[in-house]
């Protein structure tokens, strides 16, 4: 990414400075003039904001943005500390929407179900509704509340959703015999429940297509 070639080029600069590096002659002047510079930077974007000229905004936005990066160097952070804690930021407000969710009710036990296995992220329960002679729900206990929800953090969280379906089934004698893992995402492929789940399926012949 080049926030990375260009946090490594600051780093480069402070650790070695150079006569004719900018970056070198701001820091060695000290925190202050950092300071300094972010403060005039920032007005900089204010002005421009308050022009019609988008390009002045998005140069001026650089810049402010390159000089936090020189203040993040002198900190001792750099971007993926500030890009870390907007990520959490966002994934926080998105799990709290949880309230009437049924499955999160299932997970913290304030709702009864036929939970039938539990590990640290994942749950997996008896379908209350079944379609098949097997039916079962896997679920993340993260409340996400569709497919598209899902984030590179979460790729091992689907893996671990897999890992418990095939052992379900291996335990239910399906495994061999074959089952079908479905996640429905959105109205049209009958989404119900707006929290991933994955519908383990077996004990029958199954149809495809399906309905
Ligand atoms: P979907 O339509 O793909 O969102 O699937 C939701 C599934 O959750 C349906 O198969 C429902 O029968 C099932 N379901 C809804 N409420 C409960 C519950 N309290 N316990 C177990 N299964 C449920
Ligand atoms: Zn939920």
């Amino acid at each position: 990414m080049i926030l990375d070639d260009i946090y490594g080029v600051i780093l480069e600069r402070r650790r070695n400075p150079s006569p004719d590096s900018y970056v070198s002659a701001l820091t060695t002047k000290g925190k202050d003039a950092i300071l300094k510079k972010i403060g005039e930077e920032a007005a900089e974007v204010i002005i421009a904001s308050k022009g019609l000229d988008k390009q002045q905004v998005i140069h001026e936005m650089a810049d402010l943005w390159f000089h936090c990066m020189v203040l993040m160097a002198e900190e001792g952070l750099s971007h993926s500390d500030i890009l870390k804690e907007l990520e959490d930021r966002f994934n926080k407000k998105k799990e709290q929407d949880t309230s009437g969710c049924i499955f999160c009710n299932i997970i913290s036990k304030e709702t009864p179900a036929g939970i039938i296995y539990e590990d640290e992220n994942v749950m997996a329960l008896e379908d209350i509704n079944p379609q098949a002679p097997l039916h079962v729900l896997v679920i993340p206990k993260k409340h996400i509340p569709t497919s598209l929800g899902l984030i590179n953090r979460d790729n091992e969280l689907i893996g671990q959703l897999f890992q418990a379906a095939n052992k379900i089934a291996t335990e239910r004698g399906v495994a061999e015999r074959g089952f079908r893992l479905v996640m429905n995402t959105n109205p049209e492929a009958g989404q119900s429940v707006y929290h991933i789940h994955l519908h383990l399926l077996g004990g029958r012949p199954m149809h495809w297509p399906p309905g």
